[in-house]
Parts: structure tokens; C-alpha cells; sequence
């Protein structure tokens, strides 16, 4: 049957489907769902499916893209990737095109191809151009039927015009909102993005992308509290026309975050003469009068050439975004992206991910206890607990590392939490079998707040365990950094009759005046020196020396990296209460522990030495 509506000067006549079949790629396809992702579009869809009672819509793009609907949903990923020369034809055509039964349409009888869509063949055909307010033609509703049809009468052919130009009007809303910034007016992330794949595809081999971070987000947001959003503004605003007065004629400058600019660079702008972005950043570092008030930012430039190759899959802000942080903490200011440290950073917030997964499964961490023995009486006193990480690909991950780790990413107290939980449930087992020893836990300067010490009593309470049994060691630089506002807390776990181990001492810069501040109770002097006793002179005065000072300071002392019987035998010989290493006990895994103590009542002692003179 001959069509009988719409018929413009550009009408199909039959043979006339020239255009080749057109692949839409997923690329493309992903990016133009994105970037018609108006709201309302779906309803309007839905709204012509129910109006017209058609299964199949799309709106085709006279690049060749295509969005698609089937009952009324959205198909992912672009919908059907082979669009028939009959929708591409639509799309480029300025009048409405009906095609009623495609099987007896003369125009499409010489057609190889079948009129498919991809999702099954099409019988029913009908399309609308589609036009920005601004009356750019961007392509066609084309809407589509299994079922050939009689006729589409004049209500019907109207509400697909209807369509078509609500769709046309909420195309140019979001290309407005999502490429344009309201308040510098300057493009957006996805003409960013746009226009670095053009200028990559016009045969130029690379790019040199450029990132300027204004300031760091917290330091912003604080600026917003304190002045308010309209100063804000004002400020993205002057620093964006300082930008623009140093960038070269014809590059455009895109705000691509809230507070981010980027531009594409013409190559040989910078490679020439690095000066020019110190250049940059000296303007960028000039206070800048924000309404009136003086303001300096802390700007960071980065730098990252891109290689057309690489635009596939890849996020050149993400990469540049790197560098441009980096800058904001260096002197210089600027910083080219560096591919290592981009991936170091990339694995340590994938391990830090890990280990907040670790920390609430906790199946993967566990502790292990290092005996500490008191040289008058060769008996284990005490033992550490110290945390173990058996990462499932990674293997053993040291404490030294993933504590710091956990340090940065504000995951200690969790991981604090989670030790003294352990730890002292253990301690109430042991002591139950009647093993009398006593517990030290290490403890970062982050744990150290008002909280500690209401954990560490909860936890304590609920094992019926008595906090003299409990001792919490810091290191040296721990207990000196905070001195003021932490003598508190300190002086509260004291008070909770917990003891204060000031740990690998002599790695710290304290001087007598600290030392003498510090509420500790014992001193544990750093294995580096104790391990160095065998072979070096030095070594073994400072032990001598410190472990005698410490002493009459009122410290209990402790030597620890005790690895060898000379060593041993040293200390015993100087003023040290306990020792700790490898030549005592290795740490052990929990379930070890009461057959070594079994097996080693009786170390070498202070006492069995006089019992043997
Ligand atoms: P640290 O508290 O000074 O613990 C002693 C470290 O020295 C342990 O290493 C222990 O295995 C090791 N060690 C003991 N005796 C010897 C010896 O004779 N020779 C040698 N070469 N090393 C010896 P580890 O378990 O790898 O722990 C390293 C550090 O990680 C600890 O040093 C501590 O600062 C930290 N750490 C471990 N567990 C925790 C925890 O649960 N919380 C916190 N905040 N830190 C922890
Ligand atoms: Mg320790
Ligand atoms: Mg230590």
C-alpha cells in the first residue's frame, strides 16, 4: 500500500535508499543515551507508545545514533545496533515519512535489505523530524509496528509531531544545563570530552591536557561557610578570567568540577618553555579581589599528554586530576602525571577498600602474641598482641604497612576496635586456663581521644578483664606530638589503672624535659639499637645507658629485637626488666601460645644466675 502522509520534496521514491547501513558503535551509542538523558524524555516516549500503540520507538540522530525504546522501556547499551538506510534516511530528512506496510511499499520493494530494526521486522513505519528550539534539525522519531497499518490519521500524526517537538526542546535544556557552567558560563565536562576527541581525530598524534585545581574541596567548602556561596562564585569567576588571560588565543578553557578548569593545549605551547607555567601559576597565586576582599588560592596545574590511542576506555581528567592534586601540595605548583605514582595511588585506595571489607568480615585478620619475659624471673609476664593481614591474593601484608595505611584512610579505630575485642577475649580464655600473664596492645595517635578510654573500659568490662592487666603502647612520637590536650586521655587510662608503654624509643627526637613529662610506665627501647649490641659498641652503651636512665626516671624498662643469646645474656646484665625477640619467641599464632608457655617456664634470669654463683 502507497503511504498516504507526509510526503515532502525529499520523499522516498522507490530505489532511492541509497545510505548504507549504518553501525551504531557502543561508544557512540553510550554516549548519545547520555547526552539525551532529559528528564521527561522516557515519559514522553511512554506517552507516544500508549498514544500511537506502538511497540518500537527511537529517536535516531542524524549522526547516525541512535536511542531506543521497545514497549515503552529503554533499551540499554543503544538498543539495536544496524540501523536500516530507511531510519538513517529519516533522520537527514526534513518532512515526516510514513510508510504504512513495508512487504507492499513500491519504494522499498528493489530494497535488499529487509526493513528490520534489529528487533524483529518492521511492517509499520512513521517519522517526525526532530528540531532544537534554536531550529537545529538533529534527526528523526521514527516510531515502528510488527503489524502494517491502514492509515495514520491526522490526531495521531499529530501527536508524533508533539513528541518530536517536546523531545527537540528537552534535547537543547540539557545540552544547556550539562555543557555550559551557569556561573562562569564556560563549557562543560562533556564538550571537554567532545571536543578533545575531535581535535585527536583531526590527525594530530597527541594532546596535552592541562587541569587547574582552584583549591583543595575541604579549603573550598570551608570558604563557602565562612563567606557564602555568592562570593564562591565571584571567586570560580576571576580566577577562570586570570586563566583565560594566560591561556593561548583559540583555546578554549572548560570548567570541568566545581572547582576544576581544564583546556586542550596546542602542543608545542608548553614543551618549549616550562617557565611559562610558572608563569601560570605565579598569576594563579596573586591574591584575587573575591568582592571586594582579598583571597589567595592554592592552585595546582597539572599536565598530561594524551595519545589518541589512549582516548578509547580511558578518563584523561581522571589521569590529570592526579597531577593537578599532586601540584597543589609542591612548591612549584605544576606537575606533569605520573603514570607510577598515579598507580601506587590506585592500589593503595583498592587496598584500603580491602581492608574496610577486612575489617567488617574479619576473616582475613588476625593476631598473633609475642612473649615478653621478665629478666629477674625468666617467666613470660606479658605478651603483645600484633595484627596479621592474610590478603587472599596479596598473601601476608606486614602490620607496618597496613597500619598506616589504615592510619590515612581513617580506618583505625576500627581496626583499634577490633584488636582489643580480639585480644582481650583471648586474654579472658588464657586466663581462665589459669595463665597469668598480662596484655599490651598497640595504640596509634589517632585512637588517642577522649573515646579510648570509654572503649577501653567497655571492652575490658564486657571479658571481665581488670584493666591492670591491660597495657597500651605508643610510640615515642605518639605520646610527644599532642602533648597538651593528650595528657588527659593519658592521665585517664592511668587512672583506669592501665599501664602506658612508650614504644620503640629512641626512633623519636624527646628530649630529657618530655621524657620526664611523659605518663608512661614502662619504656620500650627500640629493637634497631638492641639488635645492633652484637656487633656494634655504640649500640650497646646507648642500651646501657638509656635503660639505666629510664630506670631511675621510674620507667619499667623493655628491650626489644632481643634475637640472639649473647644479646639475651647482655641485657640481663643491665638495667632491663623484661626482654622481647626472636630469641625469646617469634610472634605466635593464638593456638601456640599455652604450649610455649608450658615449654618455657624457666628462661634464663637474673635470680638463677645468683642461685648459680
Ligand atoms: P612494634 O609494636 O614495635 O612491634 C614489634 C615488632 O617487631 C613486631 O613486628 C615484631 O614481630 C617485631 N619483632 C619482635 N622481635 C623481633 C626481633 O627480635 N627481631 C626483629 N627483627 N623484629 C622483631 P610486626 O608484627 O611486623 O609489627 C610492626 C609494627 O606494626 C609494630 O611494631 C607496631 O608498631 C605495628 N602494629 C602491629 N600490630 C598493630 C596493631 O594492632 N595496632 C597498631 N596500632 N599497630 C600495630
Ligand atoms: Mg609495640
Ligand atoms: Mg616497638
Amino acid at each position: 500500500m502507497r503511504t498516504t502522509a507526509g510526503w515532502g520534496p525529499g520523499q522516498l521514491a522507490a530505489g532511492q535508499l541509497t545510505p548504507p547501513a549504518v553501525e551504531t558503535s557502543p561508544e557512540q551509542a553510550a554516549a548519545t543515551a547520555e547526552s539525551l538523558a532529559v528528564p521527561g524524555f522516557d515519559a514522553v516516549v511512554r506517552l507516544l507508545t500508549r498514544t500511537l500503540g506502538v511497540p518500537q520507538v527511537a529517536l535516531v540522530l542524524n549522526s547516525g545514533a541512535a536511542y531506543w525504546f521497545a514497549d515503552g522501556n529503554a533499551l540499554p547499551a543503544g538498543g539495536p545496533r544496524a540501523l536500516h538506510p530507511l531510519l538513517l534516511q529519516a533522520a537527514r530528512s526534513l518532512s515526516s515519512q510514513v510508510v504504512l506496510d513495508a512487504q507492499a511499499d513500491e519504494r522499498l520493494r528493489d530494497d535488499t535489505l529487509p526493513l528490520t530494526t534489529g528487533l524483529g521486522p518492521i511492517r509499520f513505519f512513521a517519522s517526525e523530524p526532530v528540531c532544537t528550539l534554536t531550529g537545529q534539525h538533529i534527526g528523526a522519531l521514527c516510531v515502528m509496528d510488527s503489524q502494517p497499518r491502514t492509515e495514520l490519521n491526522e490526531s495521531e500524526q499529530a501527536s508524533l509531531r508533539d513528541a518530536a517537538s517536546l523531545i527537540g526542546t528537552g534535547v537543547v535544556l540539557r545540552s544547556y544545563l550539562g555543557r555550559t557552567d551557569p556561573i562562569t558560563q564556560l563549557p562543560h565536562r562533556y564538550a571537554f570530552f567532545d571536543d578533545l576527541r575531535k581535535h585527536l581525530h583531526e590527525g594530530v598524534p597527541h594532546a596535552w591536557v592541562i587541569a587547574i585545581d582552584v583549591a583543595p574541596v575541604q579549603r573550598f567548602n570551608a570558604f563557602i561557610r565562612a563567606m557564602g556561596h555568592a562570593y564562591a562564585d565571584e571567586l570560580m569567576r576571576t580566577v577562570a578570567a586570570r586563566t583565560i588571560e594566560w591561556i593561548p588565543p583559540q583555546t578554549r578553557l572548560y570548567q570541568v568540577g566545581a572547582t576544576r578548569f581544564a583546556a586542550v593545549l596546542p602542543d608545542h605551547h608548553l614543551l618549549d618553555d616550562s617557565t611559562r607555567l610558572d608563569d601560570l601559576v605565579a598569576r594563579l597565586r596573586r591574591p584575587f579581589d573575591c568582592l571586594g576582599i582579598p583571597l589567595t588560592i592554592q592552585p595546582g596545574v597539572g599536565l598530561l599528554k594524551i595519545h589518541a590511542n589512549e582516548l578509547r576506555g580511558g578518563d584523561p581528567l581522571r589521569l590529570v586530576m592526579n597531577a593537578s592534586h599532586a601540584a597543589q601540595q609542591s612548591p612549584r605548583g605544576w606537575a606533569v602525571y605520573n603514570r607510577m605514582q598515579d598507580e601506587q595511588q590506585r592500589q593503595e585506595f583498592l587496598l584500603v577498600t580491602e581492608l574496610a571489607a577486612a575489617l567488617n568480615e574479619r576473616t582475613e585478620l588476625d593476631l598473633h602474641y609475642q612473649p615478653r619475659v621478665d629478666l629477674d624471673t625468666g617467666r613470660c609476664v606479658a605478651v603483645e598482641a600484633l595484627a596479621r593481614w592474610h590478603h587472599p591474593t596479596l598473601g601476608s601484608i606486614p602490620p607496618a604497612h597496613f597500619v598506616a595505611l589504615a592510619e590515612r584512610a581513617g580506618l583505625m579505630h576500627s581496626l583499634t576496635q577490633w584488636v582489643m575485642e580480639h585480644s582481650l577475649a583471648q586474654l579472658a580464655a588464657w586466663r581462665r586456663d589459669g595463665h597469668e600473664i598480662k596484655l599490651s596492645l598497640n595504640v596509634s595517635s589517632s585512637d588517642l581521644d577522649a573515646d579510648l578510654v570509654g572503649r577501653l573500659r567497655g571492652v575490658a568490662e564486657r571479658h571481665k578483664i581488670g584493666l591492670d592487666a591491660l597495657e597500651l603502647e605508643f610510640t615515642e612520637s605518639t605520646l610527644m606530638e599532642h602533648s597538651a590536650v593528650n595528657r588527659r586521655h593519658l592521665a585517664a587510662i592511668r587512672e583506669l589503672g592501665a599501664g602506658i608503654a612508650i614504644d620503640d624509643f629512641g626512633t623519636g627526637y624527646s628530649n630529657l624535659a618530655t621524657l620526664r613529662q611523659m605518663p608512661a610506665t614502662s619504656l620500650k627501647i627500640d629493637q634497631s639499637f638492641v639488635r645492633g649490641m652484637g656487633t656494634s659498641p655504640h649500640d650497646e652503651a646507648i642500651v646501657r645507658s638509656v635503660a639505666e636512665l629510664a630506670r631511675n626516671m621510674g620507667f619499667r624498662v623493655v628491650v626489644e629485637g632481643v634475637e640472639t643469646a649473647h644479646i639475651y645474656e647482655s641485657v640481663l646484665g643491665m638495667a632491663c626488666d623484661e626482654a622481647q625477640g626472636f630469641h625469646i619467641a617469634h610472634p605466635l599464632p593464638s593456638q601456640e601460645l599455652p604450649a610455649w608457655l608450658m615449654a618455657h617456664q624457666g628462661m634464663p634470669s637474673r635470680r638463677a644466675v645468683r642461685w648459680g654463683e
